[in-house]
This record gives structure tokens, sequence and C-alpha cells, in this order.
């Protein structure tokens, strides 16, 4: 089967000022379709720069990206910001929802960017399944205050399925959260590669979050240190 997603060469560099940091010197790497990564390393050795790269957020300094196959140098903005919508859902440690809007606001909400193509009614059934989906029946109408933080990241999850995209870019997404639930948030995660065949790719700097995973790309200073695949 083709790649879904391969760097090479790949460099980002930010500019702070006079000078440039060298987030990620040369990474290459190729991701098939069904692929459960773990991304490690330490602060700072350029995990969340790969993942903004490779979920289209962000545009490489230097190297090459396919996305199922297409050099993604040669897209506009817009055609960006589609494959994002598209193919491609984003996690993040800090939950990212709208404080003011009920978990099911928050979940509709990539929706109301197919506004026209689909209705209301529609909208909130999809909605109120994808929230079943992720264990929340019952917080339907809860505001992101009156959950609690594993509650909040699967509100996230269930946003971030809402397009049913076929992959999924986490960033620390058990950073906040308690090993308790971290393991039940990972547990989602692993239903979701095995049961929906969705890659995910997740940033993490604990073993016991990366045990979940069956390949394991370990970052230091924005290169690649090491690959290992796993039989689980
Ligand atoms: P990690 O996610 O592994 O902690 P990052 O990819 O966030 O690493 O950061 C890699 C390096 O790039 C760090 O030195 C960080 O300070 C720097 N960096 C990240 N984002 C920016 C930015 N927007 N502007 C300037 N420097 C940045
Ligand atoms: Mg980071």
């Amino acid at each position: 089967m083709p790649n879904l997603m391969e760097v090479h060469g790949l460099e980002k560099s930010y500019t702070r000022g006079t000078v440039q940091i060298p987030a990620l010197q040369g990474i290459s790497l190729s991701i098939a379709p069904g692929d459960f990564i773990a991304i490690l390393g330490a602060s700072g050795s350029g995990k969340s720069s790969l993942l903004n790269v490779l979920g289209c957020l962000d545009r490489p300094t230097k190297g090459t990206y396919l996305f199922k196959g297409t050099d993604v140098e040669s897209l506009s903005n817009n055609q960006l910001a589609h494959i994002r919508n598209k193919y491609v859902g984003f996690i993040f440690q800090g939950f990212n929802l709208l404080p003011r809007a009920t978990a099911l606001e928050n979940v509709e909400l990539p929706l109301l960017y197919n506004a026209g193509a689909i209705s209301g009614k529609r909208r909130q059934e999809i909605s109120l399944a994808g929230l079943k989906n992720v264990g929340l029946e019952g917080r339907e109408y809860h505001l992101p205050t009156q959950l609690s933080g594993g509650e909040q990241q699967r509100v996230a999850i269930a946003r971030a399925l809402i397009n049913e995209p076929e992959i999924i870019l986490a960033d620390e997404p058990t950073g906040n959260l308690d090993s308790k639930t971290s393991l039940e948030i990972m547990e989602i995660f692993q239903r979701l590669n095995r049961e929906k065949g969705i890659t995910i790719v997740l940033v993490t700097h604990e073993a016991d979050i990366a045990a979940f995973c069956q390949r394991r790309v370990y970052f230091r200073d924005g290169q690649i240190m090491k690959d290992e695949r796993i039989t689980l």
C-alpha cells in the first residue's frame, strides 16, 4: 500500500529576532495507512514542529512532504485547509474547547463548515452519536468547566472524529491527565486504530503511553534517533 504521509530531508527553522532556531534538522519518515505511532523525545526536540507540518498547519523550511503522494509544496493555502478538514483530526494537550459552548456544540462545530450540505437536525444526530461513541452520553449539554479533564479530552476526540478523518494527530493528548484517565484515553485511540483503521501519530514523553503504539520514533535535537516497530 502506498504511504499516507512521507517526509524526506525535512527541515524547519524559526526566526526569533535575528536568531534562526533549527527545530527539525533533516527528518525522513514514512507513515503507512493504519500506523499507530508514538513520537518521543525531550521538550524542544521538534515533536510539535513535525506534527504541525504533517497536519498541514505549517510548511517546512526545506525538504519534501508528500501527502497521499502529492507534494504539499505545490498546494495553495486553501488546498492545505481542505486536506486538514477532510483528512486530519487534531487533538491537543489543552483540549482547545470553546469555553462557552456545550459539549454538543463543540463537537458540532466542524460540521458547520459544511453547513450547506447538512441539516441542523442531522448535524445534531451525528454529534450526539459522536459523543456516545466516546462514552459521554448524558454529558451533551455540559460546558467544558462542568467536565473533568478526561471528559473534556473525550469531547475533543469526538470533535476531531466528526468529519471521519483518516488520520489523527495528537500532541501530548494525555499531558494534562492523571495516569488512570490517560490510560482510558489511550484505549479510545487504540480502538479507533484497530476497529476503524485510523492512522494515529501521537506525541508523548511517557513510556507507558507509548506502550500502546506499535511504532515508536525517538527524537533528539530535531533528528530521529531511533524508529522501532513492536508487535503488540
Ligand atoms: P517539542 O514539541 O518537542 O517540545 P517544538 O517542535 O515545539 O518541540 O520546538 C522545537 C524548537 O523550536 C524549540 O527550540 C522551540 O523553542 C522552537 N520553536 C517552536 N515553535 C517556535 C516558534 N513558533 N517560534 C520560534 N521558535 C519555535
Ligand atoms: Mg511540543
